[in-house]
């Protein structure tokens, strides 16, 4: 039986692992799907505090993890299927692959994956011309056509960083400002190479005949009317979905999917607590996502000690 068990690998699950290691806990960390978290898709972070000059987000990831580790922290590189609390009062964790571990607490930092629009060849276009991540694909797509859909801190990055590759950047927003902070806006909107395409939404993605993106359909919400943009990949930026369906009726959700804390980090359930941005739609930053895994931390050692384990 492990004392605590965190599911995820982001800044929250790291920060949980480095308090809880640092306690003499041993927590095994589950890493999820995309070890590292939302960071190992990104490029320069420069707002996490202590790095005057910036870092590269894997760099940062790895730096977290080797801290974790340091302090006695395992890592599993594995998916979690399910989470049951048994009635003797721990928790049963399930892997995709079947295997199941026993944890006195655990830890869910499982942060949110990003959103899609939701059109019928969205699926067999991923990986050909589509995709969510400009740091992984940009560089695939040189002195070609692309754009980005979404109008946040997100899509202006991501438009940014595409101009080093991309001949055009089209940023396509459905309403006519944007959501992301004035300086990330004001930088997106300078920046000659990217255009911005205001009030419209895309309704089609309209491959070649080799099964790659050529084209998208785009409709402007205020005319209706309809046009065709040549872009040779799609980067959709139009936020997150919180990955906290495993979990079934263990906690309570708001309308978006993310967990719904009772107080601190704690959930309806005794013994199991969320971090980070799966319990986070406000703030969804690496700060606050390991300040949050550090309260985890102290809040499920604290409960460890009333059990008895210290
Ligand atoms: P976000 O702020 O939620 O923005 C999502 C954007 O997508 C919005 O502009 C939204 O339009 C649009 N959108 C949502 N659903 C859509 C749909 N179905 N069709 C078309 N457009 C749609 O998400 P985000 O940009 O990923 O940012 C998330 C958080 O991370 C924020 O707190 C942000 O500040 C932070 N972040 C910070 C940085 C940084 O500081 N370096 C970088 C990236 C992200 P509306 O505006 O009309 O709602």
């Amino acid at each position: 039986m492990e004392n605590v068990i965190i599911i995820g690998t982001g800044c929250a699950g790291f920060t949980a692992a480095i308090y809880t290691g640092r306690a003499n806990l041993s927590p095994l960390i589950l890493s999820g799907s995309q070890p590292g978290g939302q960071l190992t898709t990104t490029t320069e972070v420069e707002n996490f505090p202590g790095f005057p000059e910036g870092i590269m987000g894997p760099q940062l990831m790895m730096n977290m993890q080797a801290q974790a580790e340091r302090f006695g922290a395992r890592i599993e590189y594995t998916s979690v299927a399910s989470v049951k609390k048994t009635s003797e009062g721990h928790f049963e964790i399930t892997s995709e692959d079947g295997t199941v571990r026993q944890a006195r607490a655990v830890i869910v930092a499982t942060g949110a994956s990003p959103k899609h629009l939701g059109l019928p060849n969205e699926k067999s276009l991923i990986g050909h011309g589509l995709t969510s991540c400009a740091t992984c694909d940009g560089a695939f797509y040189r002195n070609v056509p692309v754009c980005v859909i979404g109008g946040g801190d997100s899509a202006c990055e991501e438009a940014g960083f595409l101009t080093k590759f991309a001949s055009k950047v089209y940023l396509i927003h459905r309403r006519d400002v944007l959501r992301a902070s004035k300086i990330m806006a004001d930088r997106a909107l300078a920046n000659p190479k990217i255009e911005p395409v205001w009030t419209s939404t895309v309704r089609e993605y309209r491959p070649d005949e080799k099964g790659e993106m050529r084209a998208v359909e785009l409709t402007n919400l205020i005319t209706g009317e309809k046009s065709e943009l040549e872009v040779k990949c799609v980067f959709v930026a139009i936020g997150h979905v919180p990955n906290a369906a495993f979990l079934g009726d263990l906690v309570d959700r708001d309308e978006g999917g993310y967990i719904l804390q009772t107080s601190g980090t704690r959930t309806k359930t005794e013994g199991l607590f969320a971090a980070g941005d799966v319990a986070d739609h406000v703030y969804r930053q690496a700060i606050t996502a390991a300040g949050q895994g550090c309260a985890a931390a102290l809040e499920a050692e604290r409960y460890l000690a009333a059990l008895g384990v210290h």
